[in-house]
Parts: C-alpha cells; sequence; structure tokens
C-alpha cells in the first residue's frame, strides 16, 4: 500500500465493503479485512438481482412507493429515496466497471419480482446474479489498489475519545494484532447463521453488529428478521436457495398429500407475501409431520427451457440427484435477511465518530419491517458509495444520536456451542413468535456462562429476542401469534437499542 497516511478500515469483502473501498480508493488507501476467503460473503450467492427503476415507464418514484409499501410503516422515507433516486446510476456504474448483466435488445433484461410494480430487476448470469457482481467487484477493488486482506477476522473496534480510531484482529494462524485506521467501516453482512436453517452462509454470523454496539454505536430494527419460505431441506445440504423467481415462472407448492394448498391461504396463492407463504408452509408441515413440503417446477418445465433460466439451481439440485424437470424439489423456510442492523444516517455514518457501517450489517430503514425483494443488493452500492464519499470528504461529525434509544447491558454469553444459540432462535425467534417462547429462550441464554469474550453472535441474539418480546403486535416479518394484529396507535415507531454505559 503507498504511504498515504492511514488507511480506511473495511470490514467484509461482500458488495457493501468492496464497493465502498473502491469509491475510498482514488482519494485514500483502503485496506479491507475479511474473515474468511475473499469471495466467501452473501453477496456471492444473491440470485435473482438488483432493483432499480431502469426501464421505460417506470421512474424512482414508483420505486419508492413499492419499497414503503413492503416496510409495513416504518420504512425512512428519506432514506429509501435516496435508494431508489440513486440506483439507476449506480447500476450503469457496476455494468461499466464489469459486472457481466444479461442484456435484451442492447439494454438492460430486466425481470419482475414479487411486490415489485415494474419490470426492475437486472440480473447476471440468469441467477447467478451475486457471484458475477462479486467477482467483478474483487477484480476491480484489486486492479484499484485495494489491499485485501483475507482470513482476517476483526474482534473489536478500538475508540479512543469517541472517535474510532482502529481494529483488534484475529488471524488463522492464531495472531491477535491491533491495526490503526482513519476510518472503519462495518460491512461485515448479515446474521442468518443465528438460525439453525439458513440460506446464509458460514461467515453471516452477525458479529459485526455486536462490534458496533461495543464500540457505543446504536442498533436498530433488531426483532425484523425476513425468512425466505423457499430453501432446499435436504439431509446433510445447506439450505440452498431455491428463488422466488421459480414460482414466479409458476411453479407450485405441494404437501405430503401431493395437494397445492397454497390457494387455500392467500387469493395470490404460491405467490403471496413471502411471510405469508413461509407461515403456510409450517402449517402444513406442522399438520403432515412433515420436514418439508415441495416445489412443483414439472409444469413450468413443459413450457420453457428451466435448466437454461435457473442454471445454478438446476445445477446443485442436479448434484444431489434432482432433476428439477421432472422431480418436485423438499423446499422448507429458512432465515434469510436481517433488515435490523447498526443504525446509520444516508451517509453510512454511525452515532460514534469516525465508525460508518453499510450494507446488510447496516440499518439506514429503507427496508422497514420488510425488505422488497431485491433492494439489499442495492442498499450494498447506493450506501456503500455514499459512505465512501464521506470519508473522502474528511468531515468528522458522527450521525446525530436517536433520542428514544433504549439503554441495555448485555451481558459476554458464551454458548455451550454455536448450534446451540441456532436452535434456541429458531425456536424463540423464528417465523412465529410468542411471549413465552421468547421468556423461555432469553432464559436459557442467559443461564449460560459468561466470559470476557463470550460470543458476539450469542450478543446479538438476546438484543434480537429483546426487540422481539417489546414490540407486542405483528408487522412485516416480526409475527406474533399473541398479538396477531398490527398496532399503528403505539408501534408505529422504530426500536433503537444502545450500550448502557
Ligand atoms: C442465497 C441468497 C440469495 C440472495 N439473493 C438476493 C438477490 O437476488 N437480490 C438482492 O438484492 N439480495 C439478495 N440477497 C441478499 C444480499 O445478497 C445481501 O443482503 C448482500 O449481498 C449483503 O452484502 P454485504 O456486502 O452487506 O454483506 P456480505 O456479502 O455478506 O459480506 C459480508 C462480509 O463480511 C465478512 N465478515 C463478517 N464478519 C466479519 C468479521 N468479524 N471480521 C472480518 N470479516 C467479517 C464476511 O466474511 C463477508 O466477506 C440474497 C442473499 C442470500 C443469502
Amino acid at each position: 500500500m503507498p504511504n498515504r497516511g492511514l488507511p480506511v478500515v473495511v470490514i467484509g469483502s461482500g458488495a457493501a465493503g468492496l464497493f465502498t473501498a473502491l469509491q475510498a480508493a482514488p482519494v485514500l488507501p483502503v485496506l479491507v479485512l475479511t474473515r474468511a476467503g475473499a469471495a466467501e460473503a452473501n453477496t456471492a450467492w444473491a440470485q435473482g438481482g438488483i432493483a432499480a427503476a431502469l426501464g421505460h415507464g417506470d421512474s424512482p418514484r414508483s420505486h419508492l412507493e413499492d419499497t414503503v409499501a413492503a416496510g409495513a410503516g416504518l420504512v425512512d422515507e428519506a432514506a429509501a429515496r435516496v435508494l431508489c433516486d440513486e440506483g439507476p446510476a449506480r447500476i450503469r456504474e457496476l455494468a461499466a466497471l464489469g459486472t457481466p448483466f444479461d442484456l435484451s435488445g442492447g439494454t438492460f433484461a430486466l425481470g419482475r419480482e414479487a411486490a415489485h410494480s415494474a419490470n426492475r430487476i437486472v440480473h447476471a448470469g440468469g441467477d447467478r446474479t451475486g457471484a458475477r457482481l462479486e467477482q467483478a467487484l474483487l477484480a476491480a477493488a484489486r486492479a484499484a489498489g485495494v489491499t485485501i486482506q483475507d482470513m482476517s477476522e476483526v474482534t473489536g473496534i478500538i475508540v479512543e475519545h469517541g472517535r474510532a480510531r482502529g481494529v483488534r484482529i484475529h488471524t488463522v494462524a492464531g495472531a491477535e494484532r491491533a491495526i490503526e485506521a482513519r476510518a472503519v467501516v462495518i460491512a461485515t453482512g448479515g446474521a442468518g447463521q443465528l438460525y439453525s436453517h439458513t440460506t446464509n452462509p458460514a461467515v453471516a454470523r452477525g458479529e459485526g453488529l455486536a462490534l458496533a454496539f461495543d464500540a457505543g454505536a446504536e442498533l436498530a430494527d433488531l426483532e425484523f428478521y425476513q425468512f425466505h419460505p423457499t430453501a432446499l431441506r435436504f439431509p446433510g445440504v445447506r439450505p440452498f436457495l431455491i428463488s422466488e423467481a421459480v414460482r414466479g415462472e409458476g411453479a407450485v407448492l405441494r404437501n405430503a398429500a401431493g395437494e397445492r394448498f397454497m390457494p387455500r391461504y392467500h387469493p395470490l396463492a404460491d405467490l403471496a407475501p413471502r411471510d405469508i407463504v413461509a407461515r403456510s408452509i409450517v402449517s402444513e408441515m406442522q399438520r403432515d409431520g412433515a420436514d418439508h413440503v415441495v416445489l412443483d417446477c414439472t409444469e413450468v418445465a413443459a413450457r420453457m427451457d428451466i435448466v437454461a433460466r435457473f442454471p445454478s439451481i438446476a445445477s446443485f439440485c442436479g448434484e444431489l440427484g434432482i432433476d428439477i424437470r421432472t422431480t418436485p424439489i423438499p423446499v422448507a423456510p429458512a432465515a434469510h435477511y436481517f433488515m435490523g442492523g447498526v443504525r446509520t444516517d444516508t451517509w453510512g455514518r454511525t452515532t460514534v465518530a469516525g465508525l460508518y457501517a453499510a450494507g446488510e450489517a447496516a440499518c439506514t430503514g429503507v427496508h422497514g419491517a420488510n425488505r422488497l425483494a431485491s433492494n439489499s443488493l442495492l442498499e450494498t452500492v447506493v450506501f456503500g458509495g455514499r459512505t465512501a464519499a464521506h470519508i473522502a470528504s474528511g468531515a468528522h461529525q458522527p450521525a446525530e444520536s436517536d433520542a428514544h434509544a433504549i439503554a441495555v447491558d448485555c451481558a459476554r454469553f458464551a454458548p455451550p456451542s454455536h448450534a446451540a444459540l441456532q436452535d434456541l432462535m429458531w425456536h424463540a425467534a423464528g417465523m412465529e413468535r410468542d411471549a413465552g417462547r421468547m421468556r423461555d429462550g432469553l432464559a436459557t441464554l442467559r443461564s449460560w456462562r459468561t466470559t470476557e469474550e463470550g460470543s458476539p453472535s450469542a450478543r446479538v441474539a438476546a438484543l434480537m429476542l429483546e426487540a422481539a418480546l417489546a414490540r407486542e403486535e405483528s408487522r412485516g416479518a416480526h409475527f406474533r401469534s399473541d398479538f396477531p394484529e398490527l398496532d399503528d396507535a403505539h408501534w408505529h415507531r422504530r426500536q433503537v437499542f444502545r450500550r448502557a454505559d
């Protein structure tokens, strides 16, 4: 790295981390630290695509309306407006830096996804959008002189006199080391690995939220976790996502008796909102004593070349002996996307000076209580770009604190195993919640011993349970069987947490 002073340290090498690094690199030295291989990130697994108002007749305003509607009353409209307005230009930038988006007639081929009122999903390699994006960003970041140090897990943010000054890392070689920084960006992605069934890869353990909380930053919307209805359920195999787009093409869900059940639950049947499809599948599984239902694509295969349309799904299933053209795919819901995260403003600033967050680890408020499909990759680049711009500007002011932030203590719990934590969260803070289950979950968590380090994931889990228990209503992805109604009068507000001391 040329000697241009202290680097901007970016934690995480998914789309948010790499795009932030790439944008800052012309002005400042940048060091990306990442806990596993450079390409190991949620980003690389994304299938459907990225939403932006690029089509004829579409507009950022219409994209904004869809985003606000999906978020069930809690979307921060100012942030969502930034997302939708700046989206199209960021997609063109991604194309210019080498992302091989699929084209049709010389322009972006635009797909449609649930709850979008226009065709606005750009994709690459059919259903390989994330992998292609990750490769393009890694190549561009390296070419721009960004240093990417893999196998380096960040275990703490160094804060001095109220300002983030660097990070502590743990390398696979077992070394502990401090690295000084002019600014630190948390781009650590999601938290699917807090649950026993998840579409997220092993690196998604929610640790960035614990890093931020420990450093004194605020966390928001922790009760809102989105479950995807259709992840592959196959013994010994990670729940690989079977995209909603497969149902969009006409695939249907069937229960153990082979019956199509979604028409019994919702007028939109298999294309009902994600949370409704997920809960309906769970009801069928419980009634039948099964651990999955099936997604039947056979009629779609009779109409179109389904293997060409969904190459990665076809090949993943094919390796397990499931020919999706002839054999229904066993599926069940799985933890997928975290709407909550480190509270930031629209420049990626947290409430700690010099500490920023971007991507799935951040919470700008654009998703509210439920994310609109394909807005998350867009968020990584729109707010990653703005984070880099703010750091490059040299301004130092942190974001304003939330006047209603709740101060909480969070002990450093050490679960007997990570699997024990995942089981606890699956049962206590899953798709269907009630006070009894959440209280029991919290009690178990609090009964675990505490250690000097504890488990960062367990700290985040405890805060998620606190937030979910406090919100006595059902909204967006947060469904409480003991409070099934929306309570706009009392709960039309976000919950923000910060460390008590
Ligand atoms: C299967 C699947 C399909 C999806 N499909 C879509 C889609 O079609 N469209 C869409 O918009 N969104 C989709 N999403 C969501 C989207 O992929 C993610 O929200 C987005 O990629 C998050 O990007 P990120 O850069 O914030 O985090 P990530 O891509 O997850 O990157 C996080 C990085 O942080 C690193 N890290 C974590 N903790 C530490 C630590 N302590 N120290 C150092 N490094 C650390 C990780 O190793 C990783 O490199 C999908 C997600 C999944 C899992």
